[in-house]
């Protein structure tokens, strides 16, 4: 081989390598704690569940780590279930132990089997997302973190495309705030802390609706999901902790009033499912059963 050839082709083969794009997927374990949910099921949610990681990547445009393990844990009873939650080391919920939830390193849904299978697969979904968006992000604003968790709760396929459902009684919330002119400003609503926001969720003060509501105002368009993009990258490991009000004074044009009014006149029209355009969203996902 000539020198100059010694030095092109493994080059070239460096070359190729890199422009055949990265294919990100997420691989499963199915832990079955007495439970045994159908292997139907499995598959349907961990269709979704990638199809979820899939929109962060395609539709979003957030760099979520690629080659994602997840492991699914359902278990039959609620007190074996609590028993090992409560095992789990930096457990630290201090309240009742919520019926599913996430962990992400190990990247880990935990969840009690139910016969209702629609609010399984929606509570597994919530809490797919709060684990693609906490790997993203570790202090991601709750408004955030609830309102796309609750907006891709609804995740369906239909006739071949991925589809987010919209969750109509947030949204009746907000239209009946609106009509009686007591929907708070968008600022006092994406500044709160989350201890705040938490507290004013437990004494039944609308957060999640407002949560949803812009969250699912900002995935209508692409302007809106770009915005979504500079505040959760924002607020990645290294960067100095700021208020989403003062970046959306920065991301958006007109800054946080204009997006209070756009927020606002758009909160009366119609809500329909939303389609997000990703890549084979029938695919299958790679599923390993443990036990
Ligand atoms: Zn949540």
């Amino acid at each position: 081989m000539r020198p100059a050839a010694r030095i092109l082709l493994p080059a070239l083969l460096l070359c190729l390598l890199c422009s055949v794009p990265a294919r990100a997927y997420v691989r499963f374990g199915v832990e079955n704690h007495g439970a045994a949910p159908d292997p139907a099921f499995v598959e349907n949610i961990t269709t979704l569940i990638a199809d979820i990681h899939k929109a962060f990547i395609s539709a979003l445009r957030l760099r979520v780590t690629s080659d994602v393990h997840v492991t699914l844990k359902f278990y039959k009873e609620r007190d074996e279930y609590e028993k090992d939650a409560k095992g789990l080391r930096g457990w630290n919920y201090v309240n009742a132990i919520p019926p599913a939830f996430y962990r992400h390193q190990p990247m880990e849904i935990w969840a009690v089997d139910s016969p209702d299978r629609e609010l399984l697969r929606q509570q597994v979904l919530h809490e797919s997302t709060h684990m693609f968006v906490h790997n993203l992000s570790e202090n991601c604003p709750i408004w955030i973190h609830e309102g796309l968790a609750e907006a891709f709760q609804g995740a369906v396929l239909r006739n071949g495309s991925f589809f987010l459902r919209p969750y109509l009684p947030r949204d009746r919330i907000t239209k009946d705030q609106v009509q009686q002119g007591q929907l708070p400003d968008l600022a006092a609503t994406i500044d709160m802390t989350r201890d705040d926001w938490q507290r004013m969720d437990d004494s039944g003060q609308p957060v999640r609706a407002h949560s949803w509501s812009v969250c699912w105002f900002l995935l209508s368009s692409p302007e809106g999901r770009q915005l979504l993009n500079d505040l959760i990258r924002a607020h990645q490991p290294g960067r100095r902790p700021e208020k989403s009000s003062a970046l959306v004074d920065r991301y958006w044009r007109g800054g946080s009033k204009a997006l209070d009014a756009a927020w606002r006149a758009w909160i009366p029209g119609q809500r329909a499912a939303m389609p997000l355009d990703i890549p084979n969203p029938e695919e299958p996902s790679l599923t390993t059963l443990i036990r």
